[in-house]
């Protein structure tokens, strides 16, 4: 895997490592010229955001041209006694889920039977990922991974209320920055009785959480925090006994400019003041016990903040940069299910003189939900064994597994309903009302649209990646466009930037090869020979657009979420080679896996290359003034002839 060429690649990283702890955050990106609301945003997430690992990723290191298929490859294989560990729990739950969860009826009814979240509790499926000393099954990454496929392949508002509970509420959060009093307190509670929920947004902030105001303030001896204000859309929240909640709490002075703080509390629903107010309903996950949460002086203790005094934006994106792998790994249990579910209809119905699957238009979807749902698992799955393996800092590969399985998954339910034609947009209930197999289709896709939308919206997941992807540029080069900076300052980064991109520019044109790789099936290599040399074109066309668009490239959303597209693509063929291979050494299958392998390697070749196109030749700005005519108020016509 060595190449000759990969010094000038280290550099970036030596560079780009050694500046952060100059700058402040707030210097690496221009601010000064932001509309008041941007910019409180901007600086919010910026002062909230921990720097990248110093070695990036093998996700994020796709953007600057360096390909480091040996951090992922081989396989992290799941360790037999880590295997063995979670096998009683699984094997059970896949029991449970099969002979007791009837998810058509819990659609149906809108509730969950207490009996199952008893008996789900009894089980531990509230406390996987909790240490056994606090009552939990102190199981990993990968077992909690496999407990929500299954969840996932079977009943979508089951697996949001273990799935919300675990990954957001009260447990992620602790496990990573709770004390060891509020460890022993809350911790057993959550693993074994109680249900805990994840408060942040509200009316106003939804994506944005600068724009937050519920209120936490200090009483005056300090002892504890009163809060004022309401929660929107609280999963969990109708059957809670506690909560993790985010407030505002009193400003900061930094840089001679006021800050605003988001703390994070620990608080228990039965506190003077809190009131459940509302239970909201959706388009799917009928059952989910979500609602609004209504705060008047509620007190809660100091020692119930989670983290330190304006840290709360930390404690949630980090509690997401792992807690974003659950959605994912039920979006594999769902994609698995639908396949299955495609692939039995496809064979079994006859129209026009064959089976349906033997019609090159239905093979196609067939076809591309296999190579989806193959490579689905890939990502998912090697990216929960790196979190076990601590493998540094994964945020940009968890945000492009959640990114990519929600938006494949949302296609998969879709291709299969078209599948099952008529049969698939009609309820599991009145299938079987009228003697069919009771196949519900239609409440899997409904229930999984809302996948793309919580947890961070696909668009906020673009732009994240994106932030990430740019951070070694804007580190060489933030401080030129900066105009809060002495002017000194940006000519004294003209000058860096300018040796370093000498350095680094030209080595992007030439392909350091992904070298051999040990015992890798040649169809495999060939893809990542490619993967590696498309790196370097996607960190040739990144660094063409900052020259081209300087400090307005973060205003290029479609141009930006190309890039984004290319690289999670990427990570995608690369993760379903490794994969693929340790199948063929491992399985019984080998042909089989190799060609599902191929063509998704295949079929994400093809999409890379449309991304490329469209980076070259789009009609982005003609769409964007378009939307912009139409939002004040101009092409009356399209709003002719409609009841309004
Ligand atoms: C069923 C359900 C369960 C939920 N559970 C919880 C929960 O447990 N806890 C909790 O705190 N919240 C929860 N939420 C809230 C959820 O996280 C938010 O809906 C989500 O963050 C998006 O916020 P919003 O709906 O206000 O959309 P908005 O922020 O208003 O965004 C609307 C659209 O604009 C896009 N957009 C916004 N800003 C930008 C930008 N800068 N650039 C490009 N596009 C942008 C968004 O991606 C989205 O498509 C839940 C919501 C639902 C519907």
């Amino acid at each position: 895997m060595k190449s000759s060429l990969e010094a000038p690649e280290k550099q970036i990283s030596e560079e780009t490592s050694a500046k952060p702890q100059k700058q402040a955050p707030a210097s690496v990106i221009d601010t000064s010229k932001m509309s008041k609301g941007k910019r409180e945003a901007l600086e919010l997430a910026e002062a909230s955001r921990d720097p990248l690992d110093e070695r990036g990723s093998f996700a994020s290191n796709l953007f600057i041209g360096r390909y480091d298929f040996n951090r992922i490859y081989p396989w992290p294989e799941q360790s037999a006694e880590d295997r063995a560990a979670g096998q009683e729990f699984l094997a059970s739950l896949e029991k449970y889920l099969r002979e007791n969860i009837d998810a058509d009826e819990i659609d149906r009814t809108g509730e969950i039977p207490q009996k199952n979240i008893d008996d789900l509790f009894a089980m531990g499926a509230f406390g996987v990922k909790i240490p056994k000393q606090y009552e939990g099954l102190g199981l990993s990454q990968v077992n909690y991974g496999r407990a929500a496929m299954l969840l996932g392949s079977w009943d979508e508002n089951l697996t949001a209320l273990v799935s919300a509970h675990q990954s957001i509420g009260v447990p992620q959060p602790l496990l990573l920055f709770g004390t060891d009093e509020q460890k022993k307190k809350y911790l057993p509670r959550v693993a074994r009785h109680e249900i805990s929920a994840f408060a942040l947004t509200e009316w106003n902030a939804g994506s944005d959480p600068a724009n937050m105001s519920l209120r936490a303030d200090p009483t005056e001896d300090g002892s504890a925090f009163i809060l004022n204000g309401e929660k929107l859309w609280c999963t969990n929240l109708i059957k809670a006994g506690v909560l993790v909640v985010m407030a505002v709490t009193p400003p900061k002075i930094v840089n001679g400019r006021e800050r605003k703080q988001i703390t994070a509390f620990i608080v228990d629903v039965d506190l003077p003041g809190l009131e459940i107010t509302y239970r909201c309903r959706f388009m799917g996950l009928r059952a989910l016990y979500n609602g609004i949460v209504k705060f008047t002086n509620v007190r809660v203790p100091r020692e119930n903040m989670i983290a330190k005094e304006g840290q709360g934006l930390k404690v949630a994106l980090t509690t997401l940069n792992t807690g974003r792998l659950t959605i994912p790994a039920a979006c594999v249990g769902l994609s698995k299910r639908l396949l299955e579910i495609s692939r039995k209809w496809a064979s079994e119905r006859i129209q026009w003189g064959g089976p349906i699957g033997q019609h090159s238009a239905i093979a196609g979807k067939i076809a591309e939900m296999a190579g989806n749902t193959f490579a689905m698992e890939a990502m998912t799955f090697l990216t929960s064994g790196l979190v076990d393996r601590k493998a540094g800092d994964l945020r940009i590969e968890t945000a492009m597994c959640k990114m990519w399985s929600t938006e494949t998954t949302w296609k998969i339910s879709d291709d299969a309903m078209q599948v099952r034609g008529g049969r698939g947009y009609e309820t599991a209930q009145s299938l079987a009302g009228r003697g069919e197999e009771a196949i519900p289709v239609e409440r899997f896709l409904r229930d999984c649209r809302i996948n793309t939308i919580f947890e961070g919206s696909s668009e906020i997941m673009r732009l994240f990646i994106a932030r990430e992807a740019l951070d070694p540029h804007l580190k060489v080069g933030g401080a030129i466009f900066n105009t809060t900076l002495p002017m000194s300052e940006r000519l004294k980064a003209v000058f860096t930037s300018g040796k370093f991109y000498a350095g680094w520019y030209p080595r992007q044109w030439f392909s350091s090869g992904a070298g051999k790789i040990d015992n890798l099936h040649r169809d495999l290599q060939k893809h990542v020979d490619y993967s590696a040399r498309t790196s370097k074109k996607l960190a040739r066309g990144l660094f063409h657009a900052m020259a081209r668009f300087g400090p307005k490239l973060d205003r290029e959303q479609l141009l930006l979420s190309r890039f984004v597209g290319i690289a999670t693509e990427l990570f995608a063929i690369s993760a379903t080679c490794s994969f693929a291979q340790y199948k063929i050494d491992h399985g019984e299958s080998a042909d089989e896996d190799l060609s599902v392998a191929n063509y998704f390697c295949k079929s994400a070749r093809a999409r890379i290359d449309h991304y490329f196109a469209g980076a070259r030749r789009n009609v982005d700005k003609r769409g964007y003034q378009l939307t912009q005519e139409l939002l004040a108020g101009k092409h009356s016509s399209l709003r002719e002839g409609i009841v309004r």
